[in-house]
């Protein structure tokens, strides 16, 4: 069942036509031939990619089958690739939505440019979203596909992993709390998070805002020096919708169309860092203080229920407090990296250090003021991360908690790798190093630095065991 097809195969073996004759599939063969190859696989899931409620029932299939590009004219991807996992059930919807998910490993199994559309329709599929009623469906692959192309892969963290990342970390905040609940999610809203949080850096060029004014950039230019490749990240999201094949919104009515724009354009905005004392304030200003006062008094947050609405017949205040709660999690998501396990967050660390390092040196040969945490010769990123985790993300994580105490797991992720990058940052003064700068070498450059060992868990799900990454301070 999983040789793969030559479009010419495809014609001649009688399993194919008797499947070639149904015209359901026929339209769909057909597109693929302009293609290289199909697999029987692939033609088996066109029904289910047709259905969402089959899908929405088959929560626990190989989401391959629900998620392989079937039309592929815009982009470069081979279904070869993706074939030899077919015959592995290594990923299901459930998994890509567990607190554990590690995005690194469905990379090296998928290849970089699938990971955000699997995750993306994996996401969407999870909140009943992918129903033709909500969207063209054949729009959503051409549209996932163009958005996970428009990041650059050279640019080290804001890449799409990071669209993926960012996203299935508040589809966890979702998941993992009475959040629908609190906000009285419509589609409309959790639609609007989910594609802003997979488009809200398209483009990263890897280059700070900081970087943009002081180059005076086009970018910066064109935006006036405000928010700017939050705006830039914007508009490119925006020109993809509007084309014809990547329309995923040409069903909503122009009031809905206005509104999830409206979200959208408060969502991306909110992840540039210059406003995230707004954005803190603007979520503080909806907790109660008995919440807040409680926490602080015993350090214990009690299982009293947050209430988001206020009065949910008021359509203007129950629009304003939905888009604090959703501009809130997408820039706590966005810096949500440093709440995962240690090893992964290790991995973010250390690509966000290289892609800061390129703009510095960048920046020293346009003579340019050196950016906050860009010289790769003087930046302690131990130190600094002791510093950002405890001066930003703790404080930013806490007011999740207090609204949504079974998101605890955050900010106890936190304070383990604040501590781990303490012992870190002393160790290193302690031995004299100056400054103290972590070296981390998990692409291994052919060295084989990375002592990591694989090994398959139960569910066949790709796993390392400790000792996973090496770190070494110089
Ligand atoms: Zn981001």
């Amino acid at each position: 069942m999983n040789k793969i097809y030559t479009p010419k195969d495809l014609k001649k073996n009688p399993t194919l036509s008797s499947l070639y004759k149904d015209s359901r599939n026929k339209e769909k063969i057909e597109s693929s031939l302009h293609h290289k190859t199909i697999s029987i696989s692939e033609i088996d899931s066109i029904s289910i990619i047709n259905n969402s409620k089959i899908l929405k029932k088959n929560n626990e299939s190989n989401i391959f089958r629900s998620s392989l590009p079937i039309n592929t004219s815009y982009n470069n991807l081979s279904f070869m690739g993706l074939q030899g996992m077919l015959n592995e059930p290594i990923f299901n919807t459930k998994l890509i939505m567990e607190k554990e998910f590690n995005l690194f490993d469905l990379e090296k199994k998928v290849g970089h440019q699938n990971v955000l559309p699997i995750m993306g329709r994996t996401m969407l599929d999870s909140f009943g979203l992918i129903d033709e009623k909500i969207m063209p469906i054949d729009k959503l692959d051409p549209f996932l596909y163009s958005v996970s192309n428009q990041y650059y892969k050279s640019t080290l963290y804001h890449n799409s992993l990071h669209g993926a990342d960012i996203t299935q970390t508040i589809c966890l905040f979702f998941n993992n709390s009475n959040a629908e609940a609190v906000c009285h999610t419509q589609a409309i809203d959790l639609l609007s998070i989910i594609i802003a949080g997979l488009g809200h850096d398209l483009g990263h060029p890897g280059l700070t805002n900081t970087f943009q004014i002081n180059a005076s950039s086009d970018m910066a230019i064109t935006y006036n020096d405000s928010s700017c490749l939050e705006n830039f990240h914007l508009a490119k999201l925006f020109k993809t919708i509007r084309k014809d094949e990547t329309n995923i919104f040409e069903k909503l009515p122009l009031q809905d169309y206005k509104k999830i724009r409206k979200r959208m354009i408060s969502e991306v905005l909110a992840t540039d860092m210059a406003i995230h004392g707004k954005v803190l304030n603007n979520i503080r200003s909806k907790i109660p203080d008995y919440l807040l006062q409680e926490k602080n008094e015993n350090n214990i947050v009690k299982e009293k229920k947050f209430e988001l609405i206020t009065d949910i017949n008021n359509e203007e205040t129950t629009n304003e407090e939905k888009q604090a709660l959703l501009d809130y999690f997408i820039h706590a998501a966005d810096l949500g990296h440093n709440t995962k396990k240690f090893d992964i967050s290790l991995k973010w660390v250390e690509l966000l250090s290289r892609e800061f390092w390129l703009q510095g040196d960048k920046e020293k040969k346009m003579n340019l003021t050196i950016s906050f945490l860009c010289d790769r010769e003087s930046t302690n990123v131990p130190k600094s991360q002791v510093g950002f985790i405890g001066g930003f993300i703790i404080p930013t994580y806490n007011y999740l908690v207090v609204m949504f105490p079974s998101l605890s797991y955050t900010i106890e992720n936190a304070k383990h790798n604040l501590n781990r990058w303490q012992k870190l940052a002393d160790e290193g003064r302690k031995k004299g190093w100056s400054p103290v700068k972590i070296k981390i070498d998990l692409t291994n450059n052919g060295k084989n630095k990375d002592k990591k060992k694989i090994v398959k868990n139960k569910e066949g799900f790709l796993k390392k065991k400790a000792n996973v990454v090496e770190i070494k301070i110089e």
